[in-house]
C-alpha cells in the first residue's frame, strides 16, 4: 500500500499519507527514523508507477466526501522528489478535490529546476534545513555524492521566490552535531536569506538510526527558537498540542501495522494517530508481538513498538555500513 492513513498529523491535522519512494534518499540521517534499510541515490525515477499510486488514490478521492480529511500529504519512506512523477500526482490531487496537499522534502533536489516546477502545485511545502555549515551538514545528514549544503540553500531560497504557497522550513537539532554557536549562526544567515512563511523547530524524538543522535533540552530549544528571525514553532514532542480528536473509521490491526512500517511508535502515539482505543491497542499490540510481527524497542525511558522484519533489515544495514 502507498497510501496511508488518515491519520492525525501533529503539523497538519487529519492527513492522507501518499508514500512515494520506499527506501531511497538523498540522504542518510543519524536521525532517520525510517525503520527499513535505505539506499542514498540522487538519480530521480518513477520508484512506483505513477499510474498505480493515481489508482490507489481515486478509491480515497472517490469517498473523499464521506472521510473526513484536512489534507493531502505527500511523504516518503526516504525522499518524495526523487519520484519523477510527484508533479502528475500533485497535480492529479488538485484537479479532484478541494483539499489542499503537503510535501514533506529534506530539500535536497530543490536546486534543480524540474523539482521545483513539480512541486508548484502543492499548497505547502515543509522542507528541512538543519545545517548550513557543510561540517554539520556532513555529519548529520551524510549526503549522497555531490550534494552541497550552499548548493541546497540556495535551491531553497530560489523555490522560495519563485513559489506562490506556504513554505515552512522543519530544522532538526542533535546535540553536539549541529547546535554549536557557529551552527546557530549559520543557521540564522540562512533563514535571513530565505525567509520561509514559518520555522518548524525539531529534535531527535523517536529511535534514531545512530546512537550519538541525541536531542536538546527543551530550555535550549527554545533559547534558539528566540534567536531565528521570523515566526518559529518548536515541534519536538511534549511541545505541541495533539491533533484535535476526530472520529476516523472502526479500529483495524492493518493500521497499525501500516504505521509502523513508517516510523516506531509508542502505544500513546498509535492512539492518538489513529484515534484508536488505548484498551485495544495495548491488546492488539501484545497480539502481533506474540505473532513476531512488531517488536518492542526502548528509547528515552519509553517503549517504541517498530515492525520486526525493518527492524532486522534496519540492523543489519547498519552494520553493512560500519564495515563500507
Ligand atoms: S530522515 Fe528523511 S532525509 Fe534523512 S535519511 Fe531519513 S528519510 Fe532521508
Amino acid at each position: 500500500m502507498n497510501i496511508f492513513g488518515p491519520v492525525n498529523s501533529r503539523r497538519l491535522g487529519l492527513s492522507l499519507g501518499i508514500d512515494l519512494v520506499p527506501g531511497f534518499c538523498t540522504f542518510n540521517c543519524v536521525y532517520c527514523e525510517i525503520n527499513r534499510q535505505k539506499i542514498r541515490t540522487c538519480q530521480r525515477r518513477e520508484y512506483i508507477p505513477t499510474v498505480d499510486i493515481i489508482t490507489e488514490l481515486d478509491q480515497h478521492l472517490a469517498d473523499e466526501d464521506k472521510a473526513e480529511l484536512d489534507i493531502y500529504t505527500i511523504t516518503a519512506s526516504g525522499e518524495p522528489t526523487l519520484h519523477n512523477g510527484i508533479g502528475r500526482i500533485i497535480r492529479h490531487i488538485k484537479d479532484h478535490s478541494s483539499k489542499p496537499v503537503a510535501v514533506l522534502t529534506n530539500g535536497s533536489l530543490l536546486h534543480m529546476p524540474e523539482v521545483r516546477r513539480e512541486l508548484m502545485a502543492a499548497d505547502i511545502i515543509i522542507p528541512s534545513l538543519d545545517a548550513a555549515r557543510p561540517a554539520g551538514f556532513l555529519a548529520l545528514n551524510r549526503p549522497a555524492a555531490g550534494l552541497g549544503i550552499d548548493t541546497i540553500i540556495k535551491g531553497i531560497k530560489n523555490f522560495k521566490e519563485e513559489y506562490p504557497g506556504k513554505l515552512w522550513l522543519e530544522i532538526l537539532l542533535c546535540q553536539g552535531i549541529n547546535d554549536s554557536e557557529d551552527d546557530i549562526k549559520a543557521l540564522e544567515h540562512a533563514v535571513d536569506s530565505i525567509v520561509p512563511d514559518k520555522i518548524q523547530l525539531n529534535t531527535v524524538d523517536r529511535p534514531p538510526l545512530e546512537a550519538n543522535a541525541r536531542p536538546l533540552s527543551r530550555p535550549r530549544l527554545k533559547q534558539i527558537a528566540a534567536r531565528l528571525p521570523g515566526e518559529v514553532e518548536i515541534i519536538a514532542r511534549g511541545h505541541s498540542d495533539p491533533a484535535a480528536h476526530k472520529t476516523v473509521r472502526p479500529n483495524d490491526p492493518h493500521e497499525i501495522i501500516e504505521l509502523l512500517k513508517r516510523r516506531p511508535c509508542t502505544s500513546e502515539d498509535i492512539c492518538l494517530t489513529l484515534n484508536y482505543e488505548k484498551t485495544w491497542v495495548l491488546t492488539t499490540l501484545e497480539k502481533l508481538a506474540e505473532a513476531e510481527q512488531i517488536t518492542p524497542t526502548r528509547h528515552r525511558d519509553l517503549k517504541y513498538w517498530t515492525m520486526t522484519k525493518e527492524t532486522n533489515e534496519r540492523r543489519k544495514g547498519n552494520k553493512e555500513q560500519r564495515a563500507e
